[in-house]
C-alpha cells in the first residue's frame, strides 16, 4: 500500500510518500518563514497555496510513484492555525476529486508521536513532544494517549519565536537562539513548574524587561532561555517517567533539533537507567511522511472528517 501524507497545520506545508512497509519514499516540504515578523495566517495561506502544486510534483517525482500507484491521501486535520488547515483541506479535496483518491484525516500530533515509533523499535515509551505549538509528555493509555504534563499556555516552540521576535531574529527563532546560546553565560529567570505542567509566558514577559532595560544581552538571554525552559521540561518529564515506570523516552518535534536539549534529556535518562532517542532531523519538524504513516494506521476509523483546530493527542 501506498500512502500520499499532506501536512498543513502551520508554517509547513510538505507532501510525504510512505508504504505499508514503513519505507518513506519522498519528503518533501516548503516552510513559511520571516524575517521581519513571526506567523502571519493570512501569508502562510499565501504561501501553502502557492507553493503545494510544486511540492507536490517534487515528491511524486522523488517517489518514483504516479498518482495511479497512490492508495488513498491522509492529511493533517488538526489541531492547527484554522485558516491553514481549512487551506490544506481545499488542496486535498481538489486533488482527491481530481485523482479519485479517498481521504483520511488525521491528528497531527499523533502523526509525530507514531512517525517516531515508525523509526525507532521501542517497547512502550514516554514521549516527550515539543513543536512550535505543543508541549506535551504523553504516555499510551489502554485506549488512547493520556497527556501527563503539558504548557499552560504557549508551546516551547512559540515561546522561543517570540523570544526571537523581540530581539530581531526572525521566524523560526530556535536554531538561531542555540547558535547564540553557544556564546551566553546565565542570567536568572522564572522558573515555573505547576504539578505536570509548565508555563512560560511569565519567563517572555521577564525576557522583554531584561532586554529593553539593556539588563542582559541577548547571547545571555539565548543562553538562560535554554537552560532554563529545558530543566523545566526535564523536570516533568523525569516525574513521569518515574510515576509510570517507562524506560524509554522519545523525543520529536521541531524543538528535538535542539542539541542542548537532547543532551539535558540524555543525561537525566542515563541517570534513571533509561533509554533516550530522538527522532531523525527529517522526521522531527513537520513533514508529510507522519501523516501519511498516521493515515495508513487510522485508515480504517478515519475519513474525510473536515478540520478540528483544538484536536488533542488523548481525544484521538
Ligand atoms: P514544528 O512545529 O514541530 O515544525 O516545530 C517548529 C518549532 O521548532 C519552531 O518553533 C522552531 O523555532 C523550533 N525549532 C526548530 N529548530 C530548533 C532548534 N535548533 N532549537 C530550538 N527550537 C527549534
Ligand atoms: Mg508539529
Amino acid at each position: 500500500m501506498i500512502i500520499l501524507g499532506v501536512e498543513s497545520t502551520a508554517h509547513t506545508f510538505g507532501v510525504g510518500i510512505v508504504s505499508h512497509t514503513k519505507k518513506v519514499l519522498a519528503n518533501v516540504k516548503d516552510s513559511y518563514t520571516s524575517s521581519l515578523h513571526g506567523m502571519i495566517p493570512e501569508e502562510i495561506v499565501q504561501h501553502h497555496l502557492r507553493v503545494a502544486d510544486g511540492v507536490l510534483a517534487r515528491a511524486l517525482e522523488q517517489a518514483s510513484v504516479t498518482w495511479a500507484g497512490v492508495d488513498f491521501i491522509a492529511y493533517s486535520a488538526g489541531p492547527g492555525i484554522d485558516p491553514v488547515l481549512w487551506t490544506g483541506h481545499r488542496i486535498v479535496t481538489g486533488w482527491a476529486k481530481k485523482y479519485g483518491k479517498k481521504l483520511v484525516g488525521v491528528n497531527h500530533c499523533c502523526a509525530h508521536l507514531s512517525v517516531g515509533m515508525m523509526v525507532n523499535s521501542l517497547r512502550d515509551p514516554c514521549y516527550l513532544y515539543v513543536s512550535g505549538v505543543n508541549t506535551q509528555v504523553i504516555v499510551q493509555g489502554k485506549k488512547k494517549y493520556v497527556v501527563m504534563g503539558e504548557t499552560l499556555d504557549i508551546g516551547l516552540g512559540n515561546m522561543l519565536d517570540k523570544f526571537g521576535r523581540i530581539v530581531g531574529l526572525g521566524f523560526p527563532a530556535g536554531p538561531q537562539i542555540e547558535q547564540l546560546a553557544l556564546k551566553g553565560k546565565y542570567v536568572e529567570l522564572p522558573y515555573v513548574v505547576k504539578g505536570m505542567d509548565v508555563s512560560f509566558s511569565g519567563i517572555l514577559t521577564r525576557i522583554e524587561q531584561l532586554y529593553k532595560s539593556g539588563k542582559a544581552t541577548v547571547d545571555d538571554l539565548c543562553f538562560s532561555v535554554q537552560e532554563t525552559c529545558f530543566a523545566m521540561v526535564a523536570e516533568v518529564v523525569e516525574r513521569a517517567m518515574a510515576h509510570t515506570g517507562k524506560k524509554e523516552l522519545l523525543l520529536i518535534g521541531g524543538v528535538a533539533a535542539n542539541k542542548r536539549f537532547a543532551v539535558m534529556l540524555e543525561r537525566m535518562c542515563q541517570d534513571r537507567g533509561a533509554r533516550f532517542t530522538v527522532v531523525p532531523m527529517d522526521l522531527a519538524g513537520d513533514q508529510g511522511a507522519m501523516i501519511a504513516w498516521e493515515g495508513y494506521l487510522r485508515r480504517k476509523t478515519y475519513g474525510d472528517i473536515e478540520v478540528n483546530p483544538q484536536w488533542r493527542a488523548d481525544e484521538v
